[in-house]
């Protein structure tokens, strides 16, 4: 196979041609959907050739892995956006304010006090977005979505942050489109530009709803091993 079958071939353009045609589906603009690669335990050999297809920004879960991963990739290829995905531990929050330009689960007061602070201090502004459990489920972080236009106020309001847009994760055994339906529900209610909603199994569905970032691992890196 030539170099060129290859990129035609790869999962990363048949998840761009996806995008583009849930888009023209609903009458949205392609570029109104951002498609962050989540990279979550692959390493550089596996990075390297999607960052070279054009790919720009990347989504990780966790703060240490994100951190040991990196700072040597941004360094090779200026340009890249970064967005955590995963739970932020508040003893994170300065590590976590360096290193991404966003982070799509702020889900409690103390997170939202501590990055304040630390959005203060680094001088950095990620793009912020609260993450709602919709399915009420007890072992998911996020704010339920009956607290969700509580905490946004307060976030504004007593921590100044600039909240940019709702995150959600549907439960496993759920049809998807209720989630994402509610999660713009609120979304629009708070006057939130961003949708950070849809995954490999379930993107085309959020992008019909209004998701304005598609967190896509698996379609784009294949099957992970483990987290
Ligand atoms: C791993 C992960 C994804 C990507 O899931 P895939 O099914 O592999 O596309 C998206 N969002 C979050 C929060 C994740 O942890």
């Amino acid at each position: 196979m030539s170099a060129d079958s290859a990129t035609v071939a790869s999962p990363l353009v048949k998840v761009r041609a996806e995008i583009a045609r849930a888009c023209r589906t609903v009458g949205r603009d392609p570029a109104s959907v951002t498609l962050v690669a989540i990279a979550k335990t692959f390493g550089a050999k596996a990075i390297e050739p999607v960052i070279a297809a054009g790919q720009k920004v990347f989504g990780e879960n966790r703060v240490q892995e994100a951190a040991a991963k990196w700072p040597a990739l941004t360094a090779r290829h200026p340009g890249l956006e970064l967005h955590l995905v995963g739970s932020l531990q508040s003893n994170k929050t300065r590590e976590a304010v360096a290193l991404f330009d966003a982070i799509h689960s702020v889900d409690r007061e103390s997170l939202a006090a501590a990055l304040a602070k630390e959005i203060a201090r680094e001088g950095r502004k990620p793009t912020l977005f609260v993450e709602v459990n919709t399915g009420a489920e007890p072992q998911k972080a996020g704010v339920l979505p009956e607290e969700t236009d509580a905490f946004i106020a307060r976030c504004r309001e007593q921590h100044g942050l600039a909240i940019a847009g709702l995150m959600c994760i549907p439960p496993v055994d759920e049809a998807p489109a209720p989630h994402f339906a509610l999660t713009a529900k609120i979304a629009r209610r708070n006057r939130l530009p961003l949708l950070s909603m849809g995954m490999s199994a379930d993107f085309t569905t959020a992008i019909e709803l209004g998701a304005t970032h598609v967190r896509v691992g698996t379609a784009i890196f294949g099957a992970r091993k483990s987290e």
